[in-house]
């Protein structure tokens, strides 16, 4: 365990110079093709009454994001009693709600440093399960999914994506689909809704500067918030209680919330890495689709799996296993109409993020004319 500090000078929220210090908890991998494989997830330790910048005032934070912070620490005592291929990074960050300080040093040094963080989830207000109407919701979580990065000049890899309108495929976004998927195989009674945005409207969180630096990065949230007990100084007005206070946490849907947090990181640091180079031969008119893709690198690969979904589907909706070969052809599905994934698979049945493949065209074949 380590602390990781950032020393902030001054800021809208930082009246004075201020050190702000991220703990973090490292499970090394122990595949030595993995191990450079990270994943990363953190809850935010500092909290804050009405005002971001009283640091005075009684600011209990029980759920904005104590919560979030109970299921980062849960899942380092848990998951350190296990091996795991590739490396999982437990944090309680520090200064969210003075801008996303702490996040935004880890990220910022990470990228610096070149790190493959390959995946990130921040937890945050994921304790609350009643809404000030009285609506009660302890059967879902959100989980939020930026698209393409909104940046002025997206990078190659974006570009040739949205040029087969991959929109939907960005790595975020295939990152959601895969922590959907095995957390709802693994963790009865909870259903994990994506929705894709960076967001919820005027709010933001520790996701964002990892989404800055480039990595594929999540934000976990209640489905249904109550804002009287978030940012609030502890007061009660016309009987009626103010404050982010234990008693409006309800704790075993925190337990439900490290369950999932457990359940899609597990499946990510066992699994592969996503395979790379992978490609949609596109020589031809033709009916059949035909992918290809590199081998892993990692000793223990059994095979790839092919996915597919209608390109109007959010959610894959068919998968055909196609052995440890590099190439195959699916014959009587064209390209056109679908949307494909490649995802590579160990011995033990650990499945990678899929990934979505560029067209490939052979460098003597010479660009023939577009037809109309
Ligand atoms: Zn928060």
């Amino acid at each position: 365990m380590e602390f990781d500090s950032h020393r902030i000078e001054s800021g809208a929220r930082v009246p004075r110079p201020t050190d702000f210090v991220n703990v973090v908890a490292t499970l090394p991998g122990t595949q030595p093709e993995s191990r450079d494989r990270i994943y990363v997830v953190s809850g935010h330790y500092d909290s804050m009454p009405s005002s971001p910048v009283d640091g005075e005032k009684d600011a209990p934070g029980a759920n904005d994001d104590a919560s979030g912070t109970a299921v980062s620490m849960e899942l380092a005592c848990v998951m350190s009693k296990y091996k795991f291929d590739a490396t999982l990074v437990f944090m309680a960050v520090a200064g969210e709600e003075q801008g996303l300080l702490g996040s935004t040093g880890y990220a910022k040094a990470a990228k610096a440093k070149g790190l493959d963080i390959a995946g990130m989830f921040t937890n945050d207000i994921v304790g609350n399960t009643k809404s000030a109407d009285g609506k009660v919701d302890r059967g879902r979580v959100r989980l939020f999914a930026e698209g393409v990065p909104p940046s002025k000049e997206p990078p190659d890899a974006v570009i040739a994506a949205l040029r087969t309108s991959g929109e939907n495929d960005m790595p975020t976004r295939q990152l959601a689909r895969f922590v959907k998927e095995s957390a709802e195989r693994h963790v009865p009674g909870i259903k994990v809704d994506i929705i894709w945005r960076r967001d919820r409207y005027l709010r933001g969180g520790d996701h964002f500067p990892f989404l800055d630096a480039g990595y594929a990065a999540l934000r976990f949230t209640e489905p249904v918030e109550d804002w009287r007990h978030q940012h609030q100084d502890v007061r009660v007005v016309d009987g009626v209680q103010y404050g982010d206070l234990p008693e409006f946490v309800d704790f075993e849907y925190v337990a439900q919330v490290a369950r999932v947090n457990g359940a899609a990181l597990a499946s990510l640091a066992l699994g592969p890495s996503i395979p790379v180079e992978v490609e949609l031969e596109n020589l031809r008119l033709e009916m059949d689709s035909t992918l290809r893709w590199k081998r892993n690198p990692e000793p223990d690969i059994a095979g790839y799996r092919i996915v597919w979904r209608e390109t109007t589907a959010s959610v894959w909706q068919n998968a055909v296993d196609v052995g440890n070969v590099t190439r195959h052809t699916i014959t009587g599905l064209s390209k056109d109409n679908v949307i494909f994934g490649v995802q590579a698979y160990d011995r033990d049945g650990n499945l990678s993020v899929p990934a979505y493949p560029k067209p490939y065209r052979p460098p003597t074949t010479q660009p023939a004319a577009p037809a109309k």
